[in-house]
């Protein structure tokens, strides 16, 4: 056994950096590397180390440890949190005291190996990682999910080389910054959800979307347009996904894994906007399919729930299970600490087009009905109370705002607030499976 033993989220695995010179930061500073010198090198930080002194090199770099020399000591973590803000792309080692239960925190933060010594790993052998390592996969989480119906092959992960391309290609510049994917959880065979540590620096407002992607085959990054369903004030972003059959970002983004590395346009935009609504008493969000994205960040904003006295969430899909993503959210807010005492004011109202459910049927007619108000006990939409938000297919935003405009309400924008707005680009055309089209 070598003095070191690695983990990865493979378990124990052989040391690969055996023979890459070893280098600290003064050598770099002091300008006595050239690139190729630094590609093949593996640099050693200490866990107070200003990394942000190392910004310029950090493209050249691919090989990257920090010292943990306490287990109480936990600066390691922050640091390496910051290199990958910074736009580090290559792989992060923790180094030294790294207890086994500190595996979740780590990957968190963006470390993809864990070296240990052979001492500390009689004490913590392979199994007891491997446990956490499991513990941590979205074939594990999609167990605790019910009515997941896929298991996830992070063997399977064929991204990991182009993840690696990452550090070819040269994002300095261009605007662009490198996201550490941290969880996935796949929901059906054709959606899932991912999670990928914050950028430095990056701001948003809850309901925006931004251009995230993988490098493409052309080298060039891919990018297609995703809203982010997490809140402005989360450490993370997360967004849902769905997979298109030969999409040409979603076939290889739906086996991304955590520790991977996607590509982030870090401007965010949009039109859902609570700013882009005039004041009002309830808030009506009408989605469809993916739609449901924008609004999953918005009802865990506080800021709703200051400017909302009730939230109607409409969701609507083809089949009942195609909810789970948007049903496992609402059902946490009456955990949320930041939002939980507003829960009774969250009405969730999910409809379902081609199986038998409680709510049946496209949300345009039931509106058209008023049965979404009598489920509810609701009183009709009014321009004097009411506001609206619309995302999904181009049927339901068209038919959403021909039933809104009919009961007198206005549609805004960010620089003139009225009472409704509609995300309008999010689903462009019929796909080839059909999951774009009018509900
Ligand atoms: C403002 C905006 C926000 C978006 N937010 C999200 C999001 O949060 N989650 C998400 O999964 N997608 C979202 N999209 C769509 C996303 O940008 C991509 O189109 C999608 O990820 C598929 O990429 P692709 O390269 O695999 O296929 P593409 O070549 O982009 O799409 C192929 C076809 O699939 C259909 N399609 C694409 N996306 C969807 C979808 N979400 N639902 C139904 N049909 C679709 C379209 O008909 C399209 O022509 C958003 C688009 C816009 C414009």
């Amino acid at each position: 056994m070598s003095e070191w033993v690695i983990i990865t989220n493979k378990g124990f695995s052989s040391d690969e950096w055996i023979g890459r010179s070893v280098i600290e930061p003064t050598n770099i500073l002091s300008d006595n590397f050239g690139e190729e010198q630094l590609k093949k090198s593996h640099l050693k930080l200490g866990n107070d180390f200003q990394v942000e002194t190392l910004k310029s090199f950090l493209p050249y770099l691919n090989a990257i440890s920090i010292e943990f020399p306490s287990e109480k000591d936990g600066r390691g973590f922050s640091l390496a949190r910051r290199l990958r803000q910074l736009g580090y792309l290559g792989v992060l080692r923790a180094t030294g005291h790294v207890m086994v239960d500190q595996y979740r925190h780590a990957t968190q933060s963006g470390f993809n190996q864990i070296a240990i010594s052979s001492k500390l790993a009689k004490r913590m052998p392979e199994p007891y990682w491997q446990q956490q390592i499991d513990g941590f996969t979205p074939s594990y989480q999609e167990k605790l999910q019910s009515g997941s119906t896929n298991s996830y092959s992070s063997k399977k992960n064929i991204l990991i080389k182009e993840a690696k391309n990452i550090q070819n290609l040269n994002l300095t510049n261009t605007g662009l910054v490198g996201a550490v994917v941290t969880k996935v959880i796949r929901w059906t065979d054709w959606s899932f959800s991912f999670r990928v540590a914050r950028p430095k620096n990056f701001r948003f407002q809850s309901g925006e979307f931004v251009m995230i992607g993988l490098p493409g085959n052309n080298g060039k990054p891919l990018l297609r347009a995703y809203s982010i369903t997490s809140p402005s004030w989360d450490d993370e972003l997360e967004f849902y996904s769905i997979i298109i059959p030969n999409g040409p970002l979603t076939s290889q983004l739906q086996h991304i894994s955590m520790g991977d590395t996607l590509i982030l346009n870090p401007k965010a935009t949009g039109t859902l906007l609570l700013d882009s609504l005039l004041p009002g008493k309830r808030l009506f969000m009408f989605a469809s399919g993916t739609g449901i994205a924008p609004f999953i960040s918005l009802i865990r904003d506080p800021e709703i729930y200051e400017k909302f006295e009730q939230i109607i969430l409409s969701h609507t899909c083809r089949e009942v299970k195609d909810l789970n993503y948007g049903k496992s959210i609402v059902e946490t807010i009456s955990k949320d600490p930041l939002i939980g005492e507003y829960a009774d004011r969250v009405f969730y109202y999910p409809t379902v087009t081609r199986e038998t459910f409680h709510t049946k049927g496209r949300i345009t007619d039931l509106l058209k009905t008023g049965q979404i108000f009598q489920d509810l006990q609701l009183t009709p939409i009014s321009r004097d109370t009411d506001r609206a938000m619309i995302c999904g297919s181009i049927g339901l935003n068209k038919d959403i705002k021909a039933f809104l405009e009919t009961s007198g309400l206005k549609e805004g924008a960010r620089n003139h607030p009225a009472e409704f707005v509609q995300e309008k680009a999010f689903v462009a055309s019929l796909n080839p499976i059909g999951l774009g089209r009018s509900f």
